[in-house]
């Protein structure tokens, strides 16, 4: 019986000794290839603004990024959440993998880091080249900007905890945004909808249980997160319902504002020499048959 005497569980006596055990960063990412802060910074330098999405507030909606064109998510009126999904604009199963680009990089993404693709891609799908909140750190929570820890919020969680019908949740915004773009009904859309890059959103974990939680966003009028685009990408953006997610989502009870989607096209010889990214050269067939295992020699 769940709790009953029987079932504490009392430490070994080498706890101490088990849990001094030193962590190890899970992934090398010192083979990554570096950051080339000089290319970035050529490929903005000269850039001319081609076009302008006005995302409105609890509403989602879809656009292109160019390869080798940047673009940037904008706090235009007040604090505000964008969820952002990512995908390959000639594949939709190769899209934003939330999950890997946190075990690379860390809990939260700035300047210099990339969002991955799913698998068997796993290349990068975009650069951020530029974030007006990266001198936001970590605070005295442990909390930062821009986290790939959330999910989105969607209709299906706000109804298990008793929060009712409710519309215009990211994933449901984000549905209907591809499932504009690309004259299909929404519910056929859906199951594209996949975790997010939380754009301004400011989170962390409890020190006490780990818990996930949010506070209020910091971003503030002007402030922006720049990517570059590795590939050619078809983006979804959702101004959250949630607002500066610093009490509540899924309802209508937040100050939403709009976000602006702003796409530039890069000086014509900034990109010399450049190749958009590649996919993942593993062969993919896990050591099916005959296979022999190969590596690196
Ligand atoms: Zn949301």
């Amino acid at each position: 019986m769940p709790g009953s005497a029987e079932d504490a569980i009392s430490a070994p006596a080498d706890a101490d000794a088990r849990r001094r055990a030193r962590p190890t960063v899970a992934y090398p990412v010192e083979n990554l290839p570096p950051y080339d802060a000089a290319f970035y910074a050529r490929a903005r330098a000269g850039m001319t603004r081609v076009s302008e999405l006005v995302v409105p507030p609890r509403d989602a909606r879809a656009f292109v990024v160019p390869t080798g064109h940047i673009f940037r998510i904008v706090c235009v009126e007040g604090p505000q959440v964008g969820d952002l999904n990512l995908w390959n604009r000639y594949d939709l199963s190769e899209r934003f993998f939330s999950g890997k680009t946190r075990a690379l990089h860390a809990t939260h993404v700035s300047t210099g880091d990339r969002l991955w693709s799913t698998l068997p891609y796993l290349r990068p799908m975009a650069t951020i080249t530029h974030d007006t909140l990266a001198w936001y750190g970590f605070d005295e929570d442990g909390a930062g900007v821009h986290d790939v820890i959330g999910t989105r919020c969607d209709p299906y969680t706000n109804l298990l905890l008793g929060g009712g019908i409710y519309h215009h949740c990211c994933h449901s915004n984000l549905s209907r945004a591809l499932a504009d773009r690309r004259g299909i009904a929404p519910r056929q859309a859906e199951p594209h909808i996949h975790d997010v890059l939380n754009v301004f959103m400011c989170t962390g974990f409890t020190r006490d249980r780990h818990r996930y939680f949010m506070k209020a966003s910091p971003a503030r009028p002007g402030d922006f997160i720049e990517f570059f685009a590795e590939m050619e990408l078809l983006g979804a953006l959702s101004a959250c319902p949630g607002g500066d997610c610093s009490a509540t989502h899924s309802s209508d009870a937040a100050a939403c504002h709009p976000l602006h989607v702003e796409i530039y096209r890069p000086a014509d010889d900034a990109l010399a020499g450049w190749q958009p990214s590649a996919a993942s050269a593993y062969p993919r067939t896990h050591a099916d048959g005959q296979e022999q295992a190969t590596g690196p020699d």
